[in-house]
């Protein structure tokens, strides 16, 4: 989306892959060739740097900020240097990230880092909140049958992503259990309904067994966890 808006605005813009930070080395190649695929049907012209880096070596450079958010930062800034330095080699106009599309990342950081990056190598910073077109870049990447990553990408966000996915499962686990002893117990209650009309014709006597049911249900649940 950001190429596609930046050109309605009158820029021609060049795309440039470059993220040390997406672990481990099949997804940092899934995600390059992502990258390959979309320049092509866009037709906008791609530059490329670095290559993966290994997982430990970067959570080492951390020196313990391993927290999501904080560690972001760091995550940003050789990021954002690198591209503002690379704007100036190469005499664009400006540069921007499209970090400032998606919803999940810290968007005032990332202007942050990439507007000190800006400012410490005469490059100018182009900031634009294309977060307004979230819905579009996710329908146009379908479109495109484009991959779609499914964690933001080093390895301690792998992580986050898998225990979420795990809370998730178990969750959905816990729902259907509970939903599955409900309709069992809803079909128990009429099985006795049935039984009483059958054994009881008199109303009277119907409706006292049918308070005696839904008694021993009422007890039954407040037994439950
Ligand atoms: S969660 Fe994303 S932005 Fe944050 S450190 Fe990991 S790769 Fe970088």
């Amino acid at each position: 989306m950001p190429i596609v808006h930046l050109r309605d605005e009158g820029w021609e813009p060049t795309a440039f892959f470059f993220n040390p930070n997406i672990h481990p080395e099949n997804e940092w190649l899934k995600r390059r060739d992502a990258m390959r695929e979309a320049a092509m049907r866009l037709n906008v012209p791609l530059l490329e740097e670095g290559s993966p880096v290994n997982p430990g070596q970067w959570v080492r450079s951390l020196h313990g900020v391993l927290r999501q958010g904080e560690r972001c930062r760091l995550c940003y800034r050789p990021r954002m240097e690198r591209t503002a330095a690379l704007a100036v080699e190469q005499g664009f106009d400006a540069f921007t990230t499209s970090l400032l599309y998606s919803r999940y990342q810290h968007h005032e950081t990332i202007a942050e880092e990439a507007a000190k990056a800006a400012q410490a190598c005469g490059a100018t910073f182009l900031y634009r909140d294309f977060r307004t077109w979230w819905w579009e870049g996710i329908a146009m990447s379908k479109e495109l049958g484009i991959y779609r990553q499914k964690w933001c990408g080093c390895i301690l966000s792998m992580k986050d992503a898998l225990t979420q996915q795990k809370e998730d499962k178990a969750r959905k686990a816990a729902q259907k259990a509970e939903r599955a002893a409900r309709l069992a117990r809803e079909a128990e209650e009429r099985r006795l309904k049935k039984e009483a009309v059958a054994a009881h014709p008199n109303k009277r006597a119907r409706k006292a067994l049918a308070r005696k049911a839904a008694q021993s249900t009422a007890a039954h649940e407040a037994t439950l966890p």
